[in-house]
């Protein structure tokens, strides 16, 4: 079943559109990149989905008009954002910042540790006191404790160590592998984009140019959209 829809989705930073008709769709659990060159419009995309940003066209989440809501709204509906560069609250401990996001499901502490036992090392520090990579964790865990049925990850790899990277790579596996979330992914290693997702959303000047499963996109298009 769809649960996430966007169709012809336009959005403008003021006088500057940047948005042109976005197509996306998502089925629970499924992972899909979204893809495209720097610029293209991938993070206006994720800010329109979260209302951060006003747009126009279909945005439905399930049922859901997302377009009547505001963006405290979206969270609350299930729409959980890492968003790009890790938005941790710094004063707090990882255990604090991990409650403070806390909604009812099956999400809970000890889950979120299990995923990542770097943060069940750490409960009692300081967010600040953690390392890039482990904030990144923190991130991601803030999100699941909200229990979302989408998950949305910008750059969640960005900057960070090979070997970092890596743990992150292999607990979007395991969430995709044993869990029903929905993950859409922005990140800029084709490689690991390829292995974890299912389908890919490619963008180009604000538009949809392609769309399709993982296993269809030739280098050809991927050399024509994304550069690599
Ligand atoms: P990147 O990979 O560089 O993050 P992106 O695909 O996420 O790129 P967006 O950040 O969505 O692209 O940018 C799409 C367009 O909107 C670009 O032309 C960009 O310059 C413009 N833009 C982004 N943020 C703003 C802003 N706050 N004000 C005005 N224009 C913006």
């Amino acid at each position: 079943m769809t649960l996430l829809r966007l169709e012809n989705l336009t959005a403008s930073y003021g006088d500057s559109q940047a948005l042109f008709g976005v197509d996306l769709q998502m089925a629970q659990g499924e992972v899909t990149a979204l893809m495209g060159r720097n610029g293209m419009g991938k993070t206006t995309t994720v800010k329109a989905i979260c209302r951060m940003i006003r747009s126009q066209g279909t945005l439905m989440l399930d049922s859901q008009d997302l377009h009547m809501l505001p963006s405290h709204k979206v969270a609350r509906k299930g729409v959980g954002l890492v968003p790009e560069g890790r938005r941790c609250f710094a004063d707090l401990t990882v255990r604090e910042n991990l409650t403070a996001a806390a909604r009812p499901g099956d999400w809970t502490l000890r889950r979120v540790t299990e995923l990542f036992p770097r943060l069940g090392e750490r409960k009692g520090q300081r967010a600040a006191s953690l390392s890039g990579g482990e904030q990144q964790m923190l991130a991601i865990g803030r999100a699941l404790m909200t229990n979302p049925r989408l998950l949305i990850l910008d750059e969640a790899t960005e900057g960070l160590a090979p070997i970092v990277r890596q743990e992150i790579w292999a607990a979007l596996n395991r969430l995709r592998q044993e869990t029903n979330v929905a993950i859409l992914l922005i990140d800029k290693s084709l490689k690991e984009l390829s292995a974890v997702s299912d389908r890919a959303v490619i963008l180009e000047k604000g538009r949809t140019v392609w769309s399709g499963a993982m296993t269809d996109l030739t280098p050809d298009i991927s050399e024509k959209y994304v550069g690599v």
